[in-house]
């Protein structure tokens, strides 16, 4: 029976790897025994792990207390690491603790795995690392230029994954993934953000002239792609887990006005994020050669989401009094 450990697997699509891991929806892991590391900064949560909390042991602790890992690592088979602070705008206020979690937090973990010879280890990254592109799709060997200092610290926690696997040999894969959307998205991110403002009657906030581009991805989907290369990745290796959806932010925003019943009334004109990535595009089709396939169809991903957040108001209005409270500067 495989022993996984899951790091920063209280947050949004850590969890979503956690429930989908323990209940049955990849094969023969259902049995798995499960331990969760996550520190519970304001975006992790424990309720995301409620449903399945009677599978799972949960150790609340920071990926970068190198003693913690020590004790808690070995006997392991597997180690995903979903922990990192996740936020472009809270970045680009202070970025202390994007190097601390996103660097340093990995080079922790990877020579804690190393130290406990662990057999497989998958680091979760972002398409951010590479930057922007006009036109085109990145393959997993363009060179990295990320430009906030959340893409910035992240290619730093791949480049440090990366050396330990050409260094020292540790089975570690990389996967790199488009923007998620899904149930228990911490509500400062675009789609719960704007779901979230427009149910309370709100208006929302829409960046410069809305035409960034982001390819969209169905949580669910990302973490399938995870349990490919946690179940067949080439040790060494970054694979591109892609979107299904390219939207503008003005395209996204008409279509949640539309299924909201709101019109654009209701959208306030922001000025634009700084250094803001105009658009992000990646090829997966050394992914695809291992057997994944997306299986959400962002239409129907996107309803259900957004009914998700229709009947689970328990979940999110706490969240959003506590962001309330503590705004990004
Ligand atoms: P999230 O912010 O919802 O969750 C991050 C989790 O990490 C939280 O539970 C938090 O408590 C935990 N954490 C933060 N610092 C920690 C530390 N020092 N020690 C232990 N735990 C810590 O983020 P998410 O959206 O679920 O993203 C998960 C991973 O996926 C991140 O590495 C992110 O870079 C990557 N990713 C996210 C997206 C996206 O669209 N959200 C896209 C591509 C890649």
């Amino acid at each position: 029976m495989r022993r996984v450990l899951v790091t920063g697997g209280a947050g949004f699509i850590g969890s979503q790897y956690v429930r989908d891991l323990t209940t049955g929806a990849y094969p023969d892991t259902a049995q798995a025994r499960v331990t969760v590391l996550d520190k519970l900064t304001y975006a992790g949560n424990f309720a995301n792990l409620e449903p399945v909390q009677d599978r799972i042991t949960f150790v609340q602790g920071d990926v970068c207390d190198t003693a913690l890992l020590a004790e808690v690592l070995p006997g392991h088979d597997v180690v995903v690491n979903f922990a990192a602070e996740s936020h472009v705008d809270r970045s680009i206020a202070d970025s202390a603790e994007f190097v601390r979690t996103n660097v340093q937090g990995v080079q922790a973990l990877m020579q804690a795995c190393l130290d406990a010879g662990v057999a497989r280890v998958v680091q979760v990254s972002t398409d951010e690392v590479y930057g922007s592109i006009d036109e085109g799709s990145w393959a997993e060997d363009t060179p990295l230029a990320p430009n906030s200092p959340y893409a910035a610290a992240k290619a730093g926690g791949d480049l440090i994954a990366l050396a330990y696997a050409r260094t020292h040999g540790l089975p570690v894969c990389l996967t790199r993934c488009g923007n998620n959307y899904g149930p228990y998205q911490f509500p400062e991110k675009l789609i719960p953000l704007f779901v979230t403002e427009l149910l309370n009657g709100r208006r929302v906030p829409l960046y410069g002239d809305g035409g960034n581009v982001r390819d969209w991805i169905h949580v669910t989907d990302h973490c399938r792609g995870i349990q490919t290369v946690v179940d067949r990745g080439v040790p060494g290796e970054v694979y591109h887990i892609a979107g299904t959806a390219e939207l503008s932010n003005m395209e996204l925003t008409g279509r949640l006005l539309d299924a909201l019943g709101a019109g654009w009334d209701r959208v306030e004109r922001v000025p634009d994020r700084k250094g803001h990535d105009r658009r992000y595009s990646l090829t997966d089709a050394k992914l695809r050669a291992l057997g994944y396939r997306p299986e959400v169809a962002f239409a129907d991903g996107l309803a259900e989401t957004i009914d998700w957040y229709r009947t689970h108001r328990d979940w999110w209005e706490p969240l959003k009094q506590q962001a309330d409270r503590s705004p990004v500067p």
